[in-house]
């Protein structure tokens, strides 16, 4: 079997259970080195540290898959790791839908499944999780039985990894508009075309914490995708609701998650730029109780995290105005280059620039089905956060 030797400084961090060996911190490779090649890793000192791949192509040279001497890496332990994140979330009452697998924080790095009920999409996002696509598939048979399984690697990591973009059918053909129930409600998912996996998951939680400030208010939601605030909102008692997005596709399929809520007397849609509509309707002096903003990354490499805070502060500003003396505000941050701390900061900038103070309600993280691991700052990458704005 392949050996990873590291360098005599930095094997504490991986020591301490970081996942990822990057080639620099590599002192020598003993025997092949191709992309998806299993390896052992050893401190300088030949102290054994675990298993993983590889890939020469990519910075992250190794990723752990085990840190146990023991454990092959074979479709049985594709079957066990599954296995045991399954029992995980149902442990915490995920019971219809889930991230399954979110890579790192589930010990499969760079694998994303997300389980809609019977139906499960795939992401698998480096050559060495790749090769394993029809184990994991095996697997994910076996426990569940599913009624379809879809891969969106339609992707452009996957480029850095040597990897095409693709997406398509691991199963049998099935229809990929689909409906899932969240929170008492449902929505239509296009798993094939919707965003990311089709459906954010990771709100699934911070969508019930809305309910009480929502009650007989009039409720504004920017980057309202498929419009799954806006309708939890409608659900919770709203007077009016109105829910942005860019998008007409997801506008289209909001409309639609209304009246299947039979919502759409209360939650109406449109296809917009926010930024441009927040800064008239301030203008105008449009006033709301609720403003609901959850923006998309802005950036995704750390040289333009300036443009992400930018972007952050701006539409919070806009925002912020928008809300009347007294009501809420809800937004949230959902890229790991903006860690909390910086993210409340940011918050209390548009706060000072638009001259109002802030009532912190609550402070939360992505939904516990996304396992935040200490020690590893990406596994924590949204923030969601409530305030009163005086
Ligand atoms: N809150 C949603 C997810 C929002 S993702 C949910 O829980 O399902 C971010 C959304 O912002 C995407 O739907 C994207 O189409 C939209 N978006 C991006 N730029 C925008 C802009 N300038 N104006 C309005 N919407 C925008």
């Amino acid at each position: 079997m392949t050996k990873v030797f590291l360098n005599k400084k930095i094997s504490r961090r991986i020591e301490n259970g970081h996942p990822w060996v990057f080639a620099n911190e590599v002192n020598r490779v003993e025997g092949p080195a191709e992309g998806g090649t299993i390896a052992e890793v050893y401190t300088h000192d030949s102290k054994f540290l675990g298993k993983g791949y590889m890939n020469p192509l990519s910075q992250i040279l190794v990723r752990f898959l085990t840190r146990s001497k023991n454990e092959t890496i074979d479709e049985e332990f594709f079957y066990n790791r599954l296995s045991e994140a399954w029992a995980y979330k149902s442990k915490l009452g995920y019971t219809e839908n889930c991230r399954l697998v979110f890579g790192e924080a589930d010990y499969l790095p760079a694998l994303i499944i997300d389980k809609f009920n019977d139906y499960f999409v795939i992401q698998t996002l480096a050559l060495g999780i790749d090769v394993w696509k029809p184990a994991i598939v095996k697997a994910l048979e076996r426990i569940f039985k599913p009624k379809g399984i879809y891969e969106r690697n339609d992707v452009p990591v996957r480029e850095l990894e040597g990897l095409p973009q693709i997406k398509g059918f691991l199963s049998e053909p099935f229809d990929t508009n689909i409906i899932i129930r969240e929170n008492g409600l449902q929505f239509h998912v296009d798993i094939e075309n919707g965003q990311k996996t089709g459906y954010f998951l990771d709100q699934q939680d911070n969508r019930r914490a809305i309910e009480h400030i929502c009650n007989d208010a009039d409720v504004l939601e920017a980057f309202c995708y498929t419009g799954t605030f806006s309708i939890h909102a409608g659900h919770y008692g709203a007077k009016s609701v109105l829910g942005l997005d860019i998008s007409e596709k997801a506008v289209t399929q909001a409309k639609r998650n209304a009246e299947l809520n039979g919502l759409q007397d209360v939650c109406k849609f449109q296809a917009v730029n926010a930024f441009d509509v927040l800064k008239v309707w301030s203008k105008e002096g449009r006033q709301y109780d609720v403003v609901i903003l959850d923006p998309p990354a802005f950036t995704k490499s750390r040289e333009n995290i300036q443009k992400a805070i930018t972007g952050y502060k701006e539409i919070n500003l806009r925002g912020m105005k928008l809300v009347k003396k007294g009501g809420f505000l809800v937004t949230a941050s959902c890229t790991n280059l903006v860690q909390p701390q910086l993210f409340t900061e940011i918050i209390e900038m548009a706060a000072k620039d638009a001259r109002r103070n802030l009532r912190q309600v609550t402070y939360r993280a992505q939904a516990s089905d996304h396992p935040i691991i200490w020690g590893m700052e990406n596994t924590h990458y949204l923030k969601f956060l409530i305030v009163q704005v005086l």
